[in-house]
């Protein structure tokens, strides 16, 4: 978010005016780059979000890159598994070959294969 007054740049999520000079003249980021939110959008939901995450990077959206990157760690990294007691799946977390579920309590045993997989 951007004041078209003092051209001072806001922090605020949804300023209602300008902090700096008080003026309600803001110019948001949709408004500022059409069409390039769109085109994130776009490859978000073909699945490129790295080169989503870039583009956010150009826009100074740096939350929004943060955001697009752990979403895209998340996707690569989380392996899940089913509790052979109760049924629940739970991310595993780390590379161990014991976890305990966490709805039932009990402990399982990872297969190797599983494991390798990290
Ligand atoms: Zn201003
Ligand atoms: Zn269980």
């Amino acid at each position: 978010m951007k004041c078209a007054n003092c051209k001072e740049e806001i922090l605020q999520k949804d300023p209602q005016k300008c902090p700096y000079c008080g003026s309600t003249n803001l110019i948001s980021k949709e408004e500022e780059f059409p069409g390039i939110l769109a085109e994130i959008e776009g490859l978000k939901m073909a699945g490129k979000y790295e080169e989503a995450a870039l583009k956010y990077e150009e826009l100074e959206m740096w939350d929004e890159a943060k955001e697009i990157r752990e979403l895209n760690m998340g996707k690569i990294s989380t392996i899940t598994m089913e509790c052979p007691h109760c049924g629940a799946s739970q991310p595993l977390a780390s590379k161990s070959n014991e976890v305990t579920c966490k709805l039932c309590g009990k402990n399982y045993i990872i297969p190797k294969n599983v494991l390798e997989l990290f």
